[in-house]
Protein backbone atom coordinates (compact mmCIF):
# COMPACT_ATOMS: atom_id res chain seq x y z
CA UNK A 1 0.00 0.00 0.00
CA UNK A 2 1.43 3.43 -1.32
CA UNK A 3 1.80 5.40 1.45
CA UNK A 4 0.64 9.51 1.87
CA UNK A 5 2.33 11.73 1.26
CA UNK A 6 3.12 13.61 4.82
CA UNK A 7 2.48 17.06 3.89
CA UNK A 8 -0.92 15.85 2.28
CA UNK A 9 -1.51 13.86 6.06
CA UNK A 10 -0.78 17.26 7.42
CA UNK A 11 -2.81 19.22 5.20
CA UNK A 12 0.17 22.19 4.35
CA UNK A 13 2.07 23.18 1.76
CA UNK A 14 5.71 21.80 1.07
CA UNK A 15 7.38 25.18 2.47
CA UNK A 16 5.07 25.35 5.34
CA UNK A 17 6.93 26.94 8.04
CA UNK A 18 7.89 24.75 11.73
CA UNK A 19 5.19 26.59 13.22
CA UNK A 20 2.18 26.04 10.58
CA UNK A 21 3.66 21.76 10.66
CA UNK A 22 3.38 22.35 14.27
CA UNK A 23 -0.06 24.16 14.20
CA UNK A 24 -1.20 21.76 11.89
CA UNK A 25 -0.48 18.61 13.62
CA UNK A 26 -1.81 19.79 16.82
CA UNK A 27 -5.59 20.04 14.92
CA UNK A 28 -5.29 16.65 13.57
CA UNK A 29 -3.94 15.23 16.82
CA UNK A 30 -7.14 16.51 18.43
CA UNK A 31 -9.52 15.85 15.65
CA UNK A 32 -8.20 11.97 15.63
CA UNK A 33 -7.98 12.08 19.41
CA UNK A 34 -8.38 8.56 21.16
CA UNK A 35 -10.35 10.37 23.61
CA UNK A 36 -12.66 11.87 21.72
CA UNK A 37 -12.99 8.51 19.39
CA UNK A 38 -13.31 5.84 21.54
CA UNK A 39 -13.05 2.44 19.56
CA UNK A 40 -12.94 4.07 16.16
CA UNK A 41 -10.01 2.10 14.34
CA UNK A 42 -9.62 4.35 11.66
CA UNK A 43 -9.23 7.32 13.94
CA UNK A 44 -6.70 6.14 15.54
CA UNK A 45 -4.54 5.14 12.52
CA UNK A 46 -5.34 8.38 11.42
CA UNK A 47 -3.76 9.48 14.53
CA UNK A 48 -0.70 7.34 14.34
CA UNK A 49 -0.11 9.22 10.83
CA UNK A 50 -0.49 12.27 11.75
CA UNK A 51 2.76 11.87 14.56
CA UNK A 52 4.91 9.59 12.05
CA UNK A 53 4.16 12.67 9.69
CA UNK A 54 4.73 15.25 12.24
CA UNK A 55 7.59 13.37 13.75
CA UNK A 56 9.48 13.52 10.09
CA UNK A 57 8.59 17.23 8.97
CA UNK A 58 9.27 19.01 12.54
CA UNK A 59 13.13 17.35 12.08
CA UNK A 60 14.68 19.52 9.98
CA UNK A 61 17.26 17.05 9.22
CA UNK A 62 14.47 14.45 8.54
CA UNK A 63 12.38 16.54 6.36
CA UNK A 64 15.17 17.33 4.23
CA UNK A 65 15.71 13.56 3.37
CA UNK A 66 11.92 13.13 3.32
CA UNK A 67 12.05 15.73 0.87
CA UNK A 68 14.50 14.74 -1.28
CA UNK A 69 14.06 10.66 -0.97
CA UNK A 70 10.16 10.26 -0.29
CA UNK A 71 9.24 7.65 2.36
CA UNK A 72 12.10 5.31 1.30
CA UNK A 73 14.38 7.87 3.11
CA UNK A 74 13.46 5.99 6.47
CA UNK A 75 13.06 2.89 4.76
CA UNK A 76 14.85 0.07 6.54
CA UNK A 77 17.10 1.37 9.61
CA UNK A 78 16.64 4.83 8.62
CA UNK A 79 16.38 5.39 12.33
CA UNK A 80 12.54 6.12 12.34
CA UNK A 81 10.41 4.93 14.63
CA UNK A 82 7.17 6.29 13.13
CA UNK A 83 5.51 3.14 11.44
CA UNK A 84 5.92 1.05 15.13
CA UNK A 85 4.44 3.84 17.19
CA UNK A 86 2.17 3.12 19.69
CA UNK A 87 -0.56 5.61 21.16
CA UNK A 88 1.46 5.39 24.17
CA UNK A 89 4.70 6.40 22.39
CA UNK A 90 2.93 9.07 21.03
CA UNK A 91 1.81 10.97 23.59
CA UNK A 92 5.21 10.64 25.42
CA UNK A 93 6.98 11.88 22.67
CA UNK A 94 4.48 14.79 21.34
CA UNK A 95 2.38 14.81 24.53
CA UNK A 96 3.35 18.47 25.78
CA UNK A 97 1.68 19.73 22.14
CA UNK A 98 -1.56 18.93 23.50
CA UNK A 99 -0.92 21.61 26.77
CA UNK A 100 -0.77 25.28 26.73
CA UNK A 101 -3.01 25.73 23.73
CA UNK A 102 -3.90 29.84 23.76
CA UNK A 103 -6.04 29.05 20.54
CA UNK A 104 -8.08 26.33 21.96
CA UNK A 105 -9.55 28.08 25.20
CA UNK A 106 -11.77 25.02 25.97
CA UNK A 107 -9.05 22.42 25.64
CA UNK A 108 -7.60 23.89 28.96
CA UNK A 109 -9.70 21.73 30.77
CA UNK A 110 -9.34 18.48 28.55
CA UNK A 111 -8.03 16.65 31.65
CA UNK A 112 -7.14 13.60 28.96
CA UNK A 113 -4.93 15.37 26.88
CA UNK A 114 -1.02 15.58 27.20
CA UNK A 115 -0.62 14.89 30.15
CA UNK A 116 -2.95 11.04 29.97
CA UNK A 117 -0.37 9.08 29.02
CA UNK A 118 -0.34 6.88 32.54
CA UNK A 119 -3.99 7.16 32.92
CA UNK A 120 -4.77 6.09 29.46
CA UNK A 121 -2.40 2.89 28.95
CA UNK A 122 -4.26 0.32 30.12
CA UNK A 123 -1.92 -0.01 32.96
CA UNK A 124 -0.25 -3.25 33.83
CA UNK A 125 -1.55 -4.72 37.06
CA UNK A 126 1.18 -4.77 39.73
CA UNK A 127 0.57 -6.78 43.46
CA UNK A 128 1.69 -4.37 45.87
CA UNK A 129 5.28 -3.96 47.44
CA UNK A 130 6.13 -6.12 50.90
CA UNK A 131 8.61 -5.09 53.80
CA UNK A 132 9.77 -7.26 55.82
CA UNK A 133 12.70 -7.29 58.61
CA UNK A 134 15.53 -9.22 58.86
CA UNK A 135 17.68 -9.09 62.10
CA UNK A 136 21.73 -9.90 61.36
CA UNK A 137 24.12 -10.56 64.19
CA UNK A 138 27.78 -9.46 63.07
CA UNK A 139 29.23 -12.33 62.41
CA UNK A 140 26.44 -12.81 59.53
CA UNK A 141 26.76 -9.80 58.21
CA UNK A 142 30.62 -9.93 58.19
CA UNK A 143 30.13 -13.08 55.99
CA UNK A 144 27.52 -12.46 54.12
CA UNK A 145 24.05 -15.29 54.89
CA UNK A 146 21.29 -16.83 53.22
CA UNK A 147 17.90 -16.06 55.32
CA UNK A 148 15.28 -18.21 54.47
CA UNK A 149 12.28 -15.62 55.30
CA UNK A 150 8.35 -16.42 55.98
CA UNK A 151 6.17 -14.18 54.03
CA UNK A 152 2.29 -13.84 54.57
CA UNK A 153 1.95 -12.50 51.03
CA UNK A 154 -0.65 -12.85 48.06
CA UNK A 155 -0.14 -15.44 45.86
CA UNK A 156 -2.08 -16.32 42.31
CA UNK A 157 -4.76 -18.82 43.07
CA UNK A 158 -3.75 -22.01 42.24
CA UNK A 159 -7.80 -22.96 41.03
CA UNK A 160 -8.28 -20.92 38.64
CA UNK A 161 -4.18 -20.20 37.86
CA UNK A 162 -4.93 -16.51 38.53
CA UNK A 163 -7.88 -15.32 36.29
CA UNK A 164 -10.38 -15.16 38.87
CA UNK A 165 -12.81 -16.73 36.14
CA UNK A 166 -14.94 -20.07 36.95
CA UNK A 167 -13.10 -23.28 36.10
CA UNK A 168 -14.36 -23.28 32.13
CA UNK A 169 -15.47 -20.08 31.78
CA UNK A 170 -14.31 -16.99 30.31
CA UNK A 171 -13.95 -13.75 30.22
CA UNK A 172 -16.58 -11.22 28.74
CA UNK A 173 -16.38 -7.70 27.34
CA UNK A 174 -16.54 -5.17 30.20
CA UNK A 175 -20.45 -3.84 29.29
CA UNK A 176 -19.60 -0.54 31.90
CA UNK A 177 -16.52 0.69 28.93
CA UNK A 178 -17.60 -1.51 26.51
CA UNK A 179 -13.80 -3.00 26.29
CA UNK A 180 -11.94 -0.03 26.38
CA UNK A 181 -10.97 0.06 30.04
CA UNK A 182 -11.46 3.53 30.42
CA UNK A 183 -14.86 6.15 30.76
CA UNK A 184 -15.20 9.45 29.65
CA UNK A 185 -17.25 12.30 31.19
CA UNK A 186 -17.81 15.69 28.96
CA UNK A 187 -19.21 18.17 31.03
CA UNK A 188 -20.38 21.90 29.92
CA UNK A 189 -18.40 24.58 31.16
CA UNK A 190 -18.41 28.40 30.39
CA UNK A 191 -15.19 27.49 28.55
CA UNK A 192 -16.66 24.74 26.81
CA UNK A 193 -16.99 21.53 27.03
CA UNK A 194 -14.53 19.51 29.11
CA UNK A 195 -13.76 15.97 29.17
CA UNK A 196 -12.10 13.67 31.53
CA UNK A 197 -11.50 10.03 31.28
CA UNK A 198 -10.78 7.91 33.88
CA UNK A 199 -10.65 4.10 34.57
CA UNK A 200 -13.53 2.13 34.62
CA UNK A 201 -14.34 1.22 37.58
CA UNK A 202 -16.06 -2.19 37.23
CA UNK A 203 -13.21 -4.10 35.24
CA UNK A 204 -10.27 -1.97 36.02
CA UNK A 205 -9.07 -0.75 33.16
CA UNK A 206 -8.64 -4.48 31.57
CA UNK A 207 -11.55 -4.18 29.42
CA UNK A 208 -13.20 -7.52 30.41
CA UNK A 209 -14.49 -8.66 33.18
CA UNK A 210 -15.39 -12.64 34.67
CA UNK A 211 -18.84 -13.98 33.87
CA UNK A 212 -18.41 -16.58 36.98
CA UNK A 213 -16.28 -15.96 39.47
CA UNK A 214 -13.64 -18.59 41.37
CA UNK A 215 -15.08 -19.93 44.37
CA UNK A 216 -11.37 -20.60 45.82
CA UNK A 217 -10.27 -16.65 45.81
CA UNK A 218 -13.49 -15.09 45.21
CA UNK A 219 -12.64 -14.09 41.59
CA UNK A 220 -9.89 -12.14 42.79
CA UNK A 221 -7.18 -14.13 41.41
CA UNK A 222 -5.43 -14.12 44.67
CA UNK A 223 -5.06 -15.94 47.66
CA UNK A 224 -3.08 -15.04 50.82
CA UNK A 225 -0.77 -17.49 52.29
CA UNK A 226 2.62 -18.09 53.63
CA UNK A 227 5.58 -18.89 51.54
CA UNK A 228 9.30 -19.10 52.36
CA UNK A 229 11.51 -16.98 50.50
CA UNK A 230 15.55 -17.67 50.18
CA UNK A 231 17.61 -14.27 50.46
CA UNK A 232 21.11 -14.28 49.77
CA UNK A 233 22.33 -11.29 52.05
CA UNK A 234 25.75 -9.78 51.20
CA UNK A 235 28.78 -9.06 53.14
CA UNK A 236 29.07 -5.68 54.41
CA UNK A 237 25.16 -4.70 55.11
CA UNK A 238 24.03 -2.20 57.20
CA UNK A 239 21.22 -0.92 59.44
CA UNK A 240 18.34 0.49 57.32
CA UNK A 241 19.52 -1.34 54.29
CA UNK A 242 16.99 -2.40 51.92
CA UNK A 243 16.94 -5.17 49.56
CA UNK A 244 14.41 -5.57 46.98
CA UNK A 245 13.72 -8.85 45.58
CA UNK A 246 11.96 -7.99 42.19
CA UNK A 247 9.25 -10.20 41.80
CA UNK A 248 8.98 -11.64 45.77
CA UNK A 249 6.11 -9.50 46.62
CA UNK A 250 2.29 -9.76 46.11
CA UNK A 251 0.55 -11.05 43.15
CA UNK A 252 -1.51 -8.64 41.44
CA UNK A 253 -5.63 -9.27 40.89
CA UNK A 254 -6.29 -11.56 38.23
CA UNK A 255 -3.27 -12.10 36.36
CA UNK A 256 0.11 -9.44 35.74
CA UNK A 257 3.08 -8.95 37.48
CA UNK A 258 4.45 -9.66 41.39
CA UNK A 259 4.89 -6.72 43.79
CA UNK A 260 8.59 -6.58 45.17
CA UNK A 261 9.54 -7.61 48.73
CA UNK A 262 11.76 -5.26 50.08
CA UNK A 263 14.06 -6.65 52.79
CA UNK A 264 15.00 -4.44 55.62
CA UNK A 265 18.38 -4.98 57.18
CA UNK A 266 18.40 -4.87 61.44
CA UNK A 267 21.76 -5.31 62.86
CA UNK A 268 21.93 -7.03 66.48
CA UNK A 269 24.43 -5.08 68.22
CA UNK A 270 27.63 -7.80 69.35
CA UNK A 271 28.17 -7.31 73.05
CA UNK A 272 31.69 -6.09 72.85
CA UNK A 273 32.73 -5.32 69.28
CA UNK A 274 31.18 -1.72 67.79
CA UNK A 275 30.29 -0.98 64.54
CA UNK A 276 31.94 1.65 62.97
CA UNK A 277 31.38 1.52 58.65
CA UNK A 278 33.62 -1.25 57.94
CA UNK A 279 35.72 -0.53 60.81
CA UNK A 280 35.06 -2.51 64.19
CA UNK A 281 36.34 -0.71 67.94
CA UNK A 282 36.95 -2.67 70.28
CA UNK A 283 37.70 -1.17 74.04
CA UNK A 284 40.35 -3.05 75.68
CA UNK A 285 40.79 -2.80 79.79
CA UNK A 286 44.76 -3.29 80.87
CA UNK A 287 45.54 -3.81 84.77
CA UNK A 288 48.43 -1.37 85.55
CA UNK A 289 50.81 -4.08 85.35
CA UNK A 290 49.74 -5.15 81.93
CA UNK A 291 49.94 -1.71 80.59
CA UNK A 292 53.84 -1.41 82.34
CA UNK A 293 55.03 -4.70 81.59
CA UNK A 294 53.54 -5.63 78.55
CA UNK A 295 51.09 -8.93 77.98
CA UNK A 296 49.30 -11.29 75.62
CA UNK A 297 45.89 -10.62 75.39
CA UNK A 298 42.53 -12.33 74.02
CA UNK A 299 40.33 -10.16 72.36
CA UNK A 300 37.29 -10.50 70.30
CA UNK A 301 36.68 -10.32 66.78
CA UNK A 302 34.35 -11.68 63.92
CA UNK A 303 35.45 -14.71 63.57
CA UNK A 304 35.89 -16.08 67.55
CA UNK A 305 38.92 -14.67 69.70
CA UNK A 306 42.46 -13.89 68.85
CA UNK A 307 45.65 -13.11 70.63
CA UNK A 308 47.17 -9.91 70.57
CA UNK A 309 51.06 -8.71 71.98
CA UNK A 310 50.97 -5.44 74.56
CA UNK A 311 54.15 -3.96 74.36
CA UNK A 312 55.74 -3.04 77.47
CA UNK A 313 55.10 0.91 78.78
CA UNK A 314 51.31 0.63 76.49
CA UNK A 315 49.85 4.15 77.02
CA UNK A 316 45.85 4.59 77.95
CA UNK A 317 44.26 5.26 74.88
CA UNK A 318 46.76 3.97 72.11
CA UNK A 319 44.56 2.29 69.51
CA UNK A 320 46.16 -0.89 67.73
CA UNK A 321 44.89 -1.45 64.61
CA UNK A 322 44.16 -5.46 63.21
CA UNK A 323 44.12 -4.37 59.61
CA UNK A 324 41.54 -6.43 58.16
CA UNK A 325 39.60 -7.47 61.04
CA UNK A 326 36.93 -5.55 60.48
CA UNK A 327 33.44 -5.52 58.67
CA UNK A 328 34.13 -6.64 54.34
CA UNK A 329 32.81 -3.35 52.30
CA UNK A 330 29.41 -3.98 50.49
CA UNK A 331 30.94 -2.75 47.40
CA UNK A 332 33.64 -4.89 47.78
CA UNK A 333 36.37 -2.44 48.47
CA UNK A 334 38.42 -4.98 50.71
CA UNK A 335 37.65 -5.23 54.59
CA UNK A 336 37.50 -2.32 57.44
CA UNK A 337 39.58 -2.90 60.22
CA UNK A 338 39.61 -3.94 64.09
CA UNK A 339 40.73 -1.19 66.18
CA UNK A 340 41.74 -2.01 69.66
CA UNK A 341 41.67 1.35 72.11
CA UNK A 342 43.42 0.32 74.77
CA UNK A 343 42.52 1.42 78.72
CA UNK A 344 43.99 1.09 81.75
CA UNK A 345 41.76 0.20 84.81
CA UNK A 346 42.42 2.53 87.94
CA UNK A 347 41.63 0.45 91.03
CA UNK A 348 40.22 2.35 93.94
CA UNK A 349 40.53 0.01 96.71
CA UNK A 350 44.27 -1.15 98.02
CA UNK A 351 45.42 -3.23 100.35
CA UNK A 352 47.60 -1.78 102.59
CA UNK A 353 50.49 -3.51 100.84
CA UNK A 354 49.60 -2.33 97.51
CA UNK A 355 49.12 1.29 98.96
CA UNK A 356 52.93 1.37 99.96
CA UNK A 357 54.00 -0.47 96.99
CA UNK A 358 52.52 2.57 95.01
CA UNK A 359 53.55 5.40 97.43
CA UNK A 360 56.82 3.97 96.97
CA UNK A 361 56.79 4.45 92.83
CA UNK A 362 55.71 7.60 93.64
CA UNK A 363 58.99 9.24 94.26
CA UNK A 364 60.46 7.30 91.31
CA UNK A 365 61.46 9.63 88.11
CA UNK A 366 60.38 6.59 85.96
CA UNK A 367 56.47 7.26 87.10
CA UNK A 368 56.33 11.34 86.63
CA UNK A 369 54.62 12.22 84.08
CA UNK A 370 56.24 13.59 80.49
CA UNK A 371 53.78 13.42 78.07
CA UNK A 372 55.65 15.33 75.38
CA UNK A 373 58.56 12.34 74.96
CA UNK A 374 55.79 9.79 75.75
CA UNK A 375 53.29 8.53 72.82
CA UNK A 376 50.24 9.37 76.04
CA UNK A 377 48.49 12.47 75.79
CA UNK A 378 45.58 13.27 74.03
CA UNK A 379 47.53 15.07 71.17
CA UNK A 380 50.36 12.65 70.88
CA UNK A 381 47.13 9.92 70.78
CA UNK A 382 46.00 11.79 67.94
CA UNK A 383 49.20 11.93 66.40
CA UNK A 384 49.48 8.26 66.84
CA UNK A 385 46.03 7.48 65.65
CA UNK A 386 46.68 8.89 62.45
CA UNK A 387 50.02 7.79 61.58
CA UNK A 388 49.34 4.48 61.76
ZN1 LIG B 1 -9.34 -18.56 41.95
ZN1 LIG C 1 -14.85 -1.67 32.04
Amino acid sequence: MAKKDYYEVLGVSRDASQEEIKKAYRKQALKYHPDKNPGDKEAEENFKLAAEAYEVLSNPDKRSKYDRFGHSAFDGSGGFSGGGMTIEDIFAQFGDIFGGFGDFGGFGGFGGFGGRTSSRQRTVNKGSNLRVKVKLNLQEISSGVEKKLKVKKYVACSVCHGTGAKDGTSKITCPTCHGSGHITHVTNTFLGQMQTSSTCPDCRGEGQVIKEKCSACYGEGIVKQDEIVKINIPAGVQEGMQIKMSGKGNAARRGGINGDLLVIIEEEKHPELIRDGNDLIFNLYLSIPQAVLGDTVEIPTVDGQAKIKIEPGTQPGKILRLRGKGVPDINGYGRGDLLVNTNVWIPKNLSSEEQKTFEKMSHSDNFTPAPGKSEGGFFSRMKNFFEQ
